[in-house]
């Protein structure tokens, strides 16, 4: 039997009615992720982007996630007070298909990390920055499914060999081992 264990999830909210486009954001985070630690200042290289349209008034900050290896098939469109916006806008992926959440030289993916640290901060940059608190920061608490005793294990890998065999079992381990 899997045991669950508590885990902290770390989210940043986002309030769009809040922001104004200020930036600060993202030269903080620029700053922070630079090395040596704050030895300059390079929006490029921040993990948060702020989509601006000052005529409308439309501030939209983004957070970089996830790496992708290749572009969507689908896109979409936004349209937000009568503003069209390009497709990919508000995507938080780093994706073949265009420069944003890049490291500019390297073109090496760029994640939000939480301004992960040694000590821990008690709020992450971007938050402290924002004078205008469009970003609240929050932590959680979440059961998380902790790794399977090894009685567990047996009892798993025995289902296993019943469904597929022993050799087909063994082939897969000895496989999963020579890649790890
Ligand atoms: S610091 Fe806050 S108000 Fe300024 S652009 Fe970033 S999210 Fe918007
Ligand atoms: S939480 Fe830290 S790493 Fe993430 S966008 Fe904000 S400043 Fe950058």
């Amino acid at each position: 039997m899997m045991r669950a264990k508590a885990k902290t999830v770390k989210s940043i909210k986002i309030d769009v009615d809040k922001c104004n486009g200020c930036r600060a954001c993202e030269v903080i985070c620029s700053s922070f992720h630079a090395a040596p630690r704050f030895s300059g200042v390079n929006p490029a290289r921040a993990r948060i982007r702020v989509i601006r349209e000052p005529l409308a008034d439309i501030y939209v900050p983004v957070f970089a996630g996830e790496y992708t290896a290749a572009e969507c098939a689908g896109r979409d469109k936004y349209t937000i007070d009568g503003k069209e916006y390009e497709e990919c806008a508000f995507c938080r992926a780093s994706c073949p298909s265009r420069d944003l959440f890049k490291e500019p030289d390297s073109g090496l993916p760029l994640k939000c990390d939480m301004c992960e640290s040694d000590p821990t901060l008690e709020e992450p940059w971007c938050v402290q920055w924002c004078l205008a608190k469009a970003l609240v920061y929050e932590e959680r608490e979440e059961e998380a499914a902790a790794a399977p005793e090894v009685e567990d294990l047996d009892v798993g890998i025995e289902a296993i060999a019943n469904k597929h065999g022993w050799p087909k079992v063994l082939e897969a381990v000895n496989r999963m081992a020579k890649k790890a």
